[in-house]
């Protein structure tokens, strides 16, 4: 059978464009090298709680928000139940003694950061009137423009976030409050972050913050439903192995590692495209292209660390906790993130907790993670992690000391092993000003890329770069006018 598109990889992104082509009409599959579908937005339990491994909360989710929309818009508005997270504090930020709690609103932001840093009161409404002003023109952060208006790239700052702010007068502290608030949500630093992503990524967080009743299970489980109602055929357990390409450059079709041909008229990968070096047939591409990809830079990875808590602190029910390198210390503290315990604890007596910790450089090589059976210094190195972890988290909260069990943790290596992307990156390839933006559009006829890797990371940059390159094989401007219709 000839599929009109196959999508390879089953994770926000391909899900999002695989439905919209099929919504559409087109004869759609979809392609994952897991046995099951979205490995970083399933959840698993342990003990007695949930664990998130990849999505934990997102903006977006209010009414007329990029993912609220684009849900209705893909019929499953009903099947997403959005749980408002704490308005006064959503995320609690601790660098050093000071503790700034990001409230939902552009406007409490602005008043929160002015009250915590009032010498930079002028540059804090400076940035906040930015990120308001690149939100507004930008599709799907705004439904009120034109399908003209994606081709209009004056607002996307290619500045860092630090020359912007240092343009601002900012000082120091709330310069490294913000970049590294955003780099936990978008691996980037602030040198490096250009300044319309962070404003896209964070402004989104800051219009409204929200988590899903279910985790990543409810956004999996109402995606499958769909497909399945429109026909979408899943082939999980075996990778895509090889791209075919005509002599004319055209896609033809993909194969799969079990030696299945899969033949399309397009083809869109959302995995992470250092990955396509080994999957393009030679001469597909030019070499410059080839080399450009084996040299992408990737975001940091975490390691995770998923706990049982008999009792926990009240702030953490609702609300994130960022404890952040202080500029002035001595030693390199990676940041810690501890997820809010809602719907982790979902249906169960113990609450459950998330903590997630940068980690740059995995001590440990990714031979020795193996397959089956993991050999004894990964199964130390990753227990004296965790509990690095725990001890990072107790300094924070000790009134949690006693109270814990160690559910199960999570290496970078378990992050590769599950989505393929280079040593575990959080968010693939690093959006960075000194990094050139790969294209959507490739050199092959009908082959896309598509994902965190090229439009935006996170959940809701994923479902937007599914959407539009969906849109680009079927018509841009009919879909745009389509989506905009479910705004309201
Ligand atoms: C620890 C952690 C916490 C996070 N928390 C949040 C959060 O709270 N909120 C948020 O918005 N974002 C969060 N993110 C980021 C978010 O999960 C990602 O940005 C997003 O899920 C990426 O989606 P994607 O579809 O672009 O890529 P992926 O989900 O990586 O999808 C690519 C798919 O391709 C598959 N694949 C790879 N190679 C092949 C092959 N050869 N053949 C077939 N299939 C293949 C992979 O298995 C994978 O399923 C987090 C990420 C991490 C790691």
């Amino acid at each position: 059978m000839k599929y009109d598109t196959v999508v390879i990889g089953s994770g926000i992104t391909g899900l999002t464009a695989a439905l919209v082509l099929a919504q559409r009409g087109q004869r759609v599959a979809i392609v994952e090298k897991n046995r099951f579908a979205a490995p970083l937005l399933r959840r698993f339990r342990r003990g007695g709680v949930w664990c998130d491994p990849g999505f934990h909360y997102s903006g977006g989710f209010e009414p007329g928000g990029a993912l609220s929309v684009i849900f209705r818009y893909l019929r499953m508005g009903d099947s997403i139940r959005p749980v408002p997270m704490n308005a006064d504090g959503f995320d609690i930020l601790r660098m050093g003694d000071m503790e700034v709690s990001i409230p939902v609103g552009l406007d409490r932001v602005e008043d929160a950061l002015r009250a915590a840093f009032p010498q930079s009161e002028k540059a804090v409404r400076g940035y906040i009137e930015k990120v308001n002003a690149i939100m507004s023109l930008t599709p799907f952060l705004s439904f009120d423009l034109d399908y003209r208006d994606f081709s209009n790239n004056q607002h996307m700052i290619d500045e860092s976030l630090d020359s912007f702010l240092d343009g601002l007068g900012a000082e120091k502290n709330l310069k490294e409050l913000l970049g590294q608030y955003g780099q936990f949500l978008y691996g980037v630093p602030g040198n490096e972050v250009p300044f319309y992503i962070h404003a896209l990524i964070m402004g989104s967080f800051y219009r409204s913050s929200q988590t899903l009743a279910n985790g990543g299970d409810e956004l999996v489980d109402a995606f499958l439903h769909r497909l399945d109602q429109e026909g979408v055929v899943m082939f999980c357990g075996s990778p895509v192995a090889g791209i075919e390409v005509d002599n004319n450059r055209t896609i033809t079709g993909v194969k799969l590692g079990n030696g299945e041909m899969l033949e399309c008229g397009s083809c869109i990968s959302t995995i992470h495209p250092g990955l396509l070096v080994d999957l393009l047939p030679g001469g597909a591409v030019r070499p410059a292209f080839l080399s450009r990809l084996r040299g992408l830079e990737n975001t940091e990875a975490a390691f995770a660390t998923y706990l049982e808590v008999d009792d926990v602190p009240a702030r953490l029910n609702d609300a994130n906790f960022y404890r952040m390198r202080h500029p002035e210390a001595l030693t390199h503290n990676s940041i810690l993130a501890i997820m809010m315990a809602g719907s982790m604890s979902h249906g169960s007596r113990k609450k459950g907790l998330c903590v997630l910790k940068e980690s740059p450089n995995s001590p440990i090589s990714k031979e020795l993670y193996g397959t089956s059976r993991r050999a004894s210094e990964y199964v130390e190195y990753k227990e004296m992690e965790t509990a690095n972890t725990v001890e990072r988290l107790l300094e924070c909260y000790p009134e949690m000391r006693g109270k814990i069990r160690v559910a199960d943790s999570a290496t970078p290596h378990t992050y590769e092993r599950y989505t393929g992307t280079p040593g575990g990156s959080m968010y693939g390839v690093k959006h960075s000003v000194n990094q050139i933006k790969l294209n959507s559009m490739t050199s092959i006829r009908g082959f896309y890329l598509a994902g965190q890797s090229i439009l935006m990371p996170g959940i809701m940059g994923g479902a937007v770069s599914g959407v539009v390159t969906a849109a680009n094989i079927i018509g841009l401007e009919t879909v745009w006018n389509e989506v905009k219709q479910w705004r309201q």
